[in-house]
């Protein structure tokens, strides 16, 4: 997978040397290319900023780098070599949410084009202009306004590498992580344990030394349950009710959840019990 980044504080991106991203770049899976977008100005300053039209406080990046970074990255190749191009990734607080669905959709993709801003965000006929050639995705990581799209980009570019066939050590890691598509999609990863059995006087449950499996998923499943009706009930709401087995209602009724005239399942009491 390639993926161009765009930015005005390239350094920002140096933690993608190392870790994951890093060995996923050394052993060639990724190609990361950034950036500088003052090299695309013109002017003694390079200038990437102007004051707002209809005034207001703040500064607006200006079409005209953009549109020849752009122009220029798209320009040096075609990875997918379908003549589709590159998804072009705008961070915006005001995109839709990046979640994990999002970062499978990504991962999917041969080549990725990031657009992280400064000031308040990049002049919108920059959107307009690549949305007419190209698909264009203006993604949020979260109801919060950072500084700059190069935090933004860190995390989506980490959520979607360690997607990609190859670069996690072991495929089947990501299979059960929060938010995994599949059985357990509405659901938190439950609680992990590693050794020692016992640290500070404390044990790990018991059923994890079992040795039976059909126990110990049944324990992940009842965790994963416990800790999403208390940390995301909204999660736990939209869960599709023939999803839920009978262990599972039962578990449900006991954390005072009760089904619905529309058949799905929230909480009946104020308070619900770990
Ligand atoms: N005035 C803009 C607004 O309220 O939507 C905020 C601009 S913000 C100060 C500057 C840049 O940081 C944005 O253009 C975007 O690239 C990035 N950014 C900030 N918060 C973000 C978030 N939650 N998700 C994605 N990108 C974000």
């Amino acid at each position: 997978m390639r993926l161009d980044i765009v930015t005005i504080f390239p350094e920002y991106l140096e933690p993608l040397n190392v870790s994951l991203v890093g060995k996923a770049r050394a052993r060639g899976r990724l190609d990361v290319r950034v950036h500088d977008l003052r090299q695309w100005t013109h002017d003694r300053h390079n200038t990437v900023d102007d004051t707002p039209y209809g005034g207001g406080p703040g500064m607006v990046m200006k079409p005209e780098p953009w549109g020849e970074a752009l122009d220029a990255v798209i320009a040096s190749g075609d990875p997918g070599g379908d003549g589709d191009g590159p998804v072009i990734v705008v961070p915006t607080p005001s995109g839709s949410p990046f979640t994990q669905e999002t970062a499978v959709e990504l991962a999917a993709e041969p080549w990725l084009v990031f657009t992280p801003a400064r000031y308040e965000g990049i002049d919108r006929r920059v959107v307009e202009e690549y949305g007419e050639r190209f698909r264009v995705r203006e993604l949020s990581i979260g109801d919060y306004v950072l500084a700059g799209g190069e935090a933004p980009v860190l995390v989506m570019v980490e959520a979607v590498a360690r997607l990609l066939p190859g670069v996690l050590g072991n495929a089947e890691s990501h299979r059960d992580d929060s938010f995994a598509p599949g059985a357990m999609a509405d659901l938190l990863e439950g609680p992990v344990y590693t050794k020692p059995p016992v640290w500070r006087g404390r044990d790990i449950p018991e059923v994890l030394l079992s040795g039976h499996h059909g126990r110990i998923a049944r324990w992940r499943r009842d965790q994963a349950f416990r800790r999403t009706a208390r940390y995301r009930p909204d999660l736990l709401e939209r869960c599709d009710p023939a999803a839920l087995d009978a262990e599972d209602r039962k578990l449900l009724a006991e954390l005072g959840w009760a089904e619905r005239p529309d058949g799905r399942f929230g909480p009946t009491a104020q308070d619900v019990e770990e």
